[in-house]
C-alpha cells in the first residue's frame, strides 16, 4: 500500500534494489561521446567489421528458414560446434545437449547464472574493479555481492584477502580473465589460488572468459581446466570480442550438467533462445577461427601498441594489457580531478569518450585514477584519438 502512495507522490518507479546501481557507465559515456562528437574509446565495441565469414553465415541464416525461435538453450548444431571447441581449450567434455547454454550474449548468461543459482542471501564474491553487471545481477537475483579489490600494484589476486572474503554462505566466486578492465591474465599461481577456496568452500566458480582470444603475453587459461575445477565452474563467453560481433549477442555458460540446468532454469524464462540466424553464425565463425586467430592477435597487438604509445606521448602512464582489449591509462598529469571528472571533461574538451575505472569498484569512494581506454578501433580512429589527446595535454600544460 505505502509503496504503491510512495510512487505516485514522487519516488522513482525503478525497484529500490536496483537504484544503487544508477544508469550502466557503458550508457551514460557512449551517449556524451555522441553529444560531443567525441570519439568513442569509453563502451567496448569494434568500430570495425567482423569477418566476411561471420557476416555471409548470418546473411545466409535470414535467408535459409532460421527467422523462428530455435531450440531454448541453443541450436543442437551450434551447441556440438561449442563442445568441440571447448574440449580444445579446457580439456573438458562438455554435453552438447545438458552442459551448454545459448544466452543472448555473455550478460545474459551472467544474469541466467545468477538468478538460476541464487538463493535469497548468498553470497558471490566478486574482485574489484569488474564489470558493472555482475554486482547488478547479483542483488536482482536476491543474492549479496561480497566485492574484494585486486592488490595494487598489478591487480593481482590475493589468496588470503580472497579467503577472507568467503564464507560457508558464499554460493559462488566471480573470475573475469582475460580481465576487464585490466587486461590482466591471471597466472596459474592466482587460478590455483582461487581453485582452492572454491574447493575448500565448496562453492561454485563463474568465470567470464570473454576475451579468451585477445591474448598477447600468454596464453588464456581457464579455470575449469586445473584439476578438479570442471566439477564446479561455469565457464561463460561470447561470439561478441572474438569475431567483433558484440551487437550480435550470442553467448553461452558451459558446465556440469546440474549448473547448466540451473542456467538453463532461469534463461528460458529471460530471452528463451539467443537470436536463431546470428546464433547460426557460430558455425561458421568457429569453423574459421584456426586460420582467423594469427590476424587476430597481430592486429590487436598493433593495436594496443599504437594507442600505449600515443597516450605516453599525451603524458599518461598506461598499464600495458596482457589480454583483453583495454588500456588503463593514469590521467593525474592532466589535473582533472577524480576520475569521473576526468572522463566528462576528456569527452567535452578533447573530445575523446573512456571510462572512469572508478565505475568498475563497488565503493563510490574509490578513485583509482585511472581511465580505461579501449583499443578495438581502427589504426586511423587510434591515431585521431591519441593525437587529440596530446593536443589537449599540451593545451592543459601551457595554461
Ligand atoms: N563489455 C563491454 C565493456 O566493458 C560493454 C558492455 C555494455 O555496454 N554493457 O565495454
Amino acid at each position: 500500500m505505502t509503496d504503491i502512495a510512495d510512487r505516485q507522490f514522487g519516488e522513482p518507479a525503478t525497484a529500490r534494489r536496483l537504484r544503487p546501481f544508477g544508469e550502466s557507465i557503458f550508457t551514460t559515456m557512449s551517449a556524451l561521446a555522441v553529444r560531443h562528437s567525441a570519439i568513442n574509446l569509453g563502451q567496448g565495441f569494434p568500430d570495425f567489421e567482423p569477418p566476411e565469414f561471420v557476416r555471409s553465415a548470418a546473411k545466409r541464416a535470414l535467408d535459409g528458414g532460421f527467422s523462428q525461435y530455435g531450440r531454448s538453450f541453443g541450436l543442437p548444431e551450434v551447441n556440438r560446434v561449442l563442445s568441440r571447441q571447448l574440449l580444445g581449450t579446457t580439456g573438458n567434455e562438455y554435453d552438447p545437449d545438458l552442459g551448454i547454454c545459448v544466452t543472448a550474449g555473455c550478460t545474459e548468461a551472467i544474469a541466467a547464472a545468477m538468478l538460476g543459482l541464487l538463493d535469497p542471501g548468498d553470497e558471490v564474491v566478486m574482485m574489484d574493479p569488474c564489470y558493472d553487471s555482475y554486482a547488478a545481477c547479483v542483488v536482482m537475483a536476491g543474492g549479496v555481492p561480497r566485492r574484494i579489490a585486486l592488490s595494487l600494484p598489478g591487480f593481482r589476486i590475493d589468496e588470503a584477502t580472497l579467503r577472507g572474503a568467503c564464507s560457508t554462505r558464499t554460493r559462488a566466486i566471480l573470475l573475469n580473465s582475460p580481465h576487464n578492465p585490466t587486461g590482466r591474465i591471471f597466472d596459474e599461481e592466482e587460478l590455483a589460488a582461487v581453485a582452492r577456496i572454491a574447493t575448500d568452500i565448496g562453492c561454485i566458480v563463474i568465470s567470464d572468459e570473454v576475451y579468451e582470444w585477445i591474448t598477447f603475453t600468454r596464453k588464456h587459461l581457464s579455470i575449469a581446466s586445473l584439476p578438479g575445477m570442471s566439477a564446479r565452474t561455469l565457464v561463460l563467453s561470447s561470439l561478441g570480442k572474438t569475431f567483433s560481433c558484440t551487437g550480435f549477442k550470442v553467448g553461452w555458460a558451459a558446465g556440469p550438467n546440474h549448473l547448466v540446468a540451473a542456467v538453463r532454469a532461469a534463461h528460458q524464462f529471460l530471452t528463451f533462445c539467443s537470436a536463431t540466424p546470428l546464433q547460426q553464425s557460430a558455425i561458421a565463425a568457429f569453423a574459421n577461427l584456426e586460420e582467423y586467430l594469427p590476424s587476430l592477435r597481430s592486429d590487436y597487438l598493433r593495436r594496443r601498441d599504437q594507442m600505449v604509445h600515443g597516450l605516453q606521448q599525451a603524458g599518461f602512464s598506461c598499464i600495458t594489457p596482457e589480454g583483453s582489449y583495454f588500456i588503463v591509462a593514469e590521467h593525474g598529469h592532466l589535473g582533472l580531478g577524480t576520475d569521473i571528472d576526468a572522463a566528462q571533461t576528456l569527452v567535452r574538451e578533447a573530445r575523446v569518450a573512456t571510462i572512469p575505472v572508478s565505475a568498475f569498484y563497488g565503493d563510490p569512494a574509490a578513485n583509482p585514477h585511472f581511465l580505461r581506454v579501449a583499443f578495438c578501433k581502427s589504426d586511423e580512429t587510434i591515431s585521431e584519438a591519441c593525437r587529440r589527446l596530446q593536443v589537449y595535454s599540451r593545451r592543459r600544460g601551457q595554461g
